[in-house]
Formats: structure tokens, sequence, C-alpha cells
């Protein structure tokens, strides 16, 4: 992942009458910082963002922001039903791949007989969808690409939060094929829809059942949630980034916890904190912002940590005869 060519975005800054501009650069991106801080600085006053940041849902810190033209933030796709407090450019990044797999790459899946597969990709592989389902159609299958709700900006795209394209086919095929580097993604297109759900890692050129890794995560999830059926004191954490903020659902688990009899606090935060946690003599705690965080760093936690569905099913408030992932559809908006 390196610098690419920054005329386009040069033309749009300009477009929008940018003067100051903040760059948020992912972890793979940085060694791009100097370079692309040089280029930039002939024609605007440029700052660069040094904090971590996790997706489209977060532009950082509104005391850096506040007072900048223009937000580019590169590697990420633009979360359209978004309120974004200050105008934000998104350079994505598309993983260049020349398409040159062998048909026996999709042997997983043509082996256990499935006629028509739900393709999805993360957004860095998404120019090779259509030559995915070319090939599928080429061997004789059907392959289909599912609709986006208002969260996301593309066809087929999926977010660790948010799986709509999924759920939009799920009747319509026999199994799931991800595209990406994430396993998460394609564990929650099993999870959306119980159909058996394949993995294709372009780098490794190779096709996996995640039906294994999926069982082996919800003996995990549910040994992890059933520890708080015993928690009296539950900390409900609203997180303020702007694509995360969920405030009203916050209020409802509130509710909730107050009718089961659960002693309660809201905590706001930006950067979940154990201490805090542990400070506050919480035994566990429901968290409304990501839903990756409670499934990717319960280990990082000494309390069990809950997505808001999760409890809500657990304590009976929600009736399902099967594992449902928290997704965020929109947000509320933070001021
Ligand atoms: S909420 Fe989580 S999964 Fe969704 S875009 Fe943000 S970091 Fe990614």
């Amino acid at each position: 992942m390196g610098i690419r060519d920054t005329t386009s975005l040069v033309e749009r800054l300009r477009a929008m009458n940018a003067r100051k501009i903040m760059l948020m650069l992912p972890d793979g991106l940085k060694r791009s910082s100097y370079d692309l801080f040089n280029e930039l600085s002939r024609k605007f006053a440029v700052i660069l963002a040094s904090d971590a940041f996790y997706g489209a849902c977060d532009i950082g810190n509104p005391d850096i922001y506040r007072d900048v033209d223009v937000i580019v933030q590169f590697g990420h796709s633009v979360i359209p039903n978004i309120n974004y407090p200050r105008p934000v450019i998104f350079e994505e990044y598309r993983t260049e791949f020349t398409y040159d797999l062998p048909d026996q790459v999709y042997d997983p899946i043509v082996g256990k007989g499935y006629r028509t597969v739900g393709l999805l990709a993360s957004i860095q592989y998404l120019d090779t969808i259509n030559d995915v389902k070319d090939h599928l159609e080429r061997l004789g299958l059907a392959a289909k690409i599912g609709r986006q709700d208002s969260r996301m900006g593309y066809p087929g795209q999926v977010l660790g939060c948010n799986f709509s394209a999924a759920h939009s086919i799920s009747a319509d095929v026999d199994c799931f094929l991800v595209i990406s580097t994430g396993r998460f993604h394609a564990i929650g297109a099993q999870l959306s829809g119980s159909k058996e759900s394949f993995i294709l890692d372009l780098n490794e050129r190779k096709v996996s059942s995640m039906k294994d890794e999926t069982e082996k995560f919800l003996r995990k999830r549910y040994a992890k949630i059933s520890q708080s059926l015993k928690a009296n004191r539950f900390c409900v954490i609203v997180d303020t980034k702007v694509g995360q903020y969920r405030k009203k659902l916050a209020d409802l688990i509130c509710t909730q916890l107050k009718e089961l009899g659960k002693d309660y606090i809201m905590m706001y935060s930006n950067e979940f904190n154990s201490n805090d946690i542990v400070n506050s003599g919480s035994d566990a705690v429901i968290f409304t912002g990501c839903p990756r965080v409670p499934i990717d760093d319960y280990d990082r936690f000494p309390f069990p940590i809950l997505t808001p569905v999760e409890f809500q099913t657990l304590f009976g408030f929600k009736k399902s005869d099967r594992y449902v992932l928290d997704e965020i559809v929109e947000v509320d908006r933070l001021n």
C-alpha cells in the first residue's frame, strides 16, 4: 500500500475551497506521511492526525479536526448515512489484482453441490467481485450480489458492523463467498443467514469453508456471554465516535436493566478503557459502539463484555433460536 497520484484529490480539495486539511492515514499508509505531507503542503495547510482510527465511523478527535476545512481519510469508503460534522474526503484503497485464478480454486464450493453463491467483499477487494461472479458462472453456478442498506456505499460490500448485502439475498443463495482477508467478515456472513460461508483469500489464492471457525466462534461467544448471567452491576457504554454513537439504544438497554432490577451506569467513552470499568465496580459491560469490540477484544478485559443484542437475547428481551450478530444500520446524531 503506497502513495498514489494526488491530482484528483487536489482537484476535489480545491473545488471545496479547502485551505487547511487534516490527513488520516491507516498504519499501512503511514510510510507515505512525508511524501503526502510535502506534496499537499505546497497547496494547503496540512496537519496529520496521529490517533489510531478504526474506519469511516471514526474521524478522530474533535479538538484536532474542529478548525480544518476538510478531513482526508485514506483506506476506507464513506458511510453514506453518517452526518459527518466536517467535510470528509474518503480516499478508498482498492487492491490491484490481475484476475487469473484457476477453476480448481472453487472446488470447495463446487464439491459441496452448491448451485447459487452469494458474493460479498470488503472494500479493498470489491473490484474483483465481478471477475469472481463471471468465473463462477462459467463453472455453471449462479452468483448473486446483494443490495446494501443506507450505511453501506456499494452492492456486495460488507463491514464488520453491517451485513445488509448478505441479508438481502440470504433466502436466495445456497452459500456465501466472501472476498476478504478478514475472517470475521466471512464468519459474519455465515451468522447472518445460517448458510455456509467461504472465504476467498486473494493473497493465498484459496477458498476455505468458515463452518468450523464459525462454530468455534459461537462456542467461545456463548461461554463468554453466559458469564454475565450472575452480574448485578452493568456498565452501558456509549461510544462517541461519529459512526458508532447509539445513545437511543443505550437508553433502551438501561430501561431493560431497570426492569430486571439490575444496578447500572451509563458511561461515555471515545477510547474504551478497562480500568474505568474495574474501578467503577461493574460486573459486566454492554457496549453499544463498534460491534467488533466485544467480539475481537474480549480477552483484553477481565469482565464479560456483551453486544446489546447478546444482552437482549440472554435476558429474554429478544427471541431468537440462533446467535444474532450486532449490526449497525444507522447511528444517532452526535449534536
Ligand atoms: S463500527 Fe466497527 S466495524 Fe463498523 S466501520 Fe466502525 S470500526 Fe468498522
